[in-house]
């Protein structure tokens, strides 16, 4: 890193893809085909002279803006698919914050969560005390049990690896007690919103945490539908080919115990998925290093971050084989008034500038060997 600038010469890039997949070996191309689509087309256009200074300053060339290479992925088993555009992926990272972030970051000190046993309101089961966080009940609730991870720390940017796993724990233990409190709220959900532009409404550091009854929340629940299908047709557990499929190009990171797969169907920007076994030192250890390189490295300022997992109580359906998964992904600058997901994300398929093997290209030179 120099200049504020993360340089990876020598990754591929999402250009490659398909001519990656045909270097496959026969087995690898095989599962690759079987969960995901790749499709290539150009998109040409004429440039008037008088707009080519304009194009050449933002584009670096009138040809790269003339002839676009965009590539299309689909995931052939959940339905999540891409559309990557190489003429906006080609931006270098950029590590340092705008000084008008970390002004914004300073400010609000003293709000109610800085002192939450006055400023929030407490669950019914009382407070989930952690090290470096408390949790709060939500005074305006997404469903009936519905509770805030506190961080003590202000700046939702200044967490470390402790100040994470304790957020992990402390929201687990909530959990745990939502379900005394309740036995039915066995379908636990931690989110992270980081930010205004990931749903933050408040900017001191905090987390949520929701526990629901009778089904899983929906994306959860699909998920494990899918995955289930999957099972049922291929014979094997669709996380550990997922996995693998990724692994074979080059998009996954190893900690030991989980795997840290950039997605090539990201939802958004740098998506990065986590998975293991168990909601363990692994897991946190595997979540927390992509949180620290992704704030404290490669620029990303605003997030959100989720856990999928089985239910914390036995429950009807089959969840054997669904993993711990911690999805994190980029949710751009904060500063850019413009929302990052439009029509195509929320109607068609997600439009992402960054690239996958970029992200884990940076990724993998920060997994200690
Ligand atoms: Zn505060």
């Amino acid at each position: 890193m120099t200049n504020g600038i993360v340089s990876l010469d020598g990754a591929h890039s999402i250009l490659d893809l398909p001519s990656l997949v045909l270097a496959l070996s026969p087995a690898d191309r095989e599962l690759f085909n079987r969960i995901l689509h790749v499709s290539e087309s150009v998109g040409e256009l004429c440039a008037p002279e008088s707009m080519h200074s304009w194009i050449e300053k933002l584009f670096g060339s009138v040809a790269a803006v003339e002839r676009q290479t965009i590539i299309k992925t689909t995931n052939l088993v959940t339905f999540e698919g891409t559309l990557f555009n190489a003429l906006r992926a080609s931006r270098p990272f950029e590590s340092n914050h705008s000084s008008d972030i970390d002004t914004i970051l300073h400010e609000g000190v003293g709000d109610p969560f800085c002192s939450p046993l006055e400023g929030t309101p407490e669950d019914i089961f009382g407070r989930v005390h952690g090290v470096r966080c408390v949790t709060a009940s939500n005074i305006a609730k997404y469903d009936a049990f519905h509770g805030v991870v506190v961080f003590e720390e202000h700046n939702p940017l200044q967490f470390d690896a402790d100040s994470v796993n304790d957020a992990f724990d402390v929201g687990l233990e909530w959990g745990r007690r939502a379900l005394e409190a309740d036995p039915a709220a066995k379908y636990f959900f931690f989110m992270w919103n980081c930010l205004w532009k990931s749903g933050a409404s408040i900017l001191h550091g905090h987390a949520q945490v929701a526990s629901t009854r009778d089904i899983h929340y929906a994306k959860v629940e699909g998920l494990r539908r899918q995955a289930l299908d999957y099972r049922q047709r291929c014979g094997s557990n669709y996380f550990d080919d997922l996995i693998a499929v990724h692994r074979s190009l080059g998009l996954t990171a190893e900690v030991e115990g989980a795997a840290i797969v950039n997605s090539l169907t990201p939802i958004k920007e740098k998506e990065a998925l986590v998975i293991g076994s168990a909601m363990d030192d692994n897991l946190k250890r595997a979540a927390t290093l992509v949180l620290d390189q992704y704030v404290h490295r490669l620029g990303v300022t605003s997030f959100n971050l989720v856990i999928y997992m089985p239910p914390l109580a036995p429950a009807p359906e089959d969840w054997s084989g669904f993993p711990y998964i911690v999805r994190i992904v980029d949710r751009g600058v904060p500063t850019n008034k413009t929302a990052d997901v439009g029509a195509m994300e929320l109607y068609a398929s997600s439009v992402v500038s960054s690239d996958p093997f970029r992200v884990a290209a940076a990724l993998q030179t920060a997994v200690p060997a």
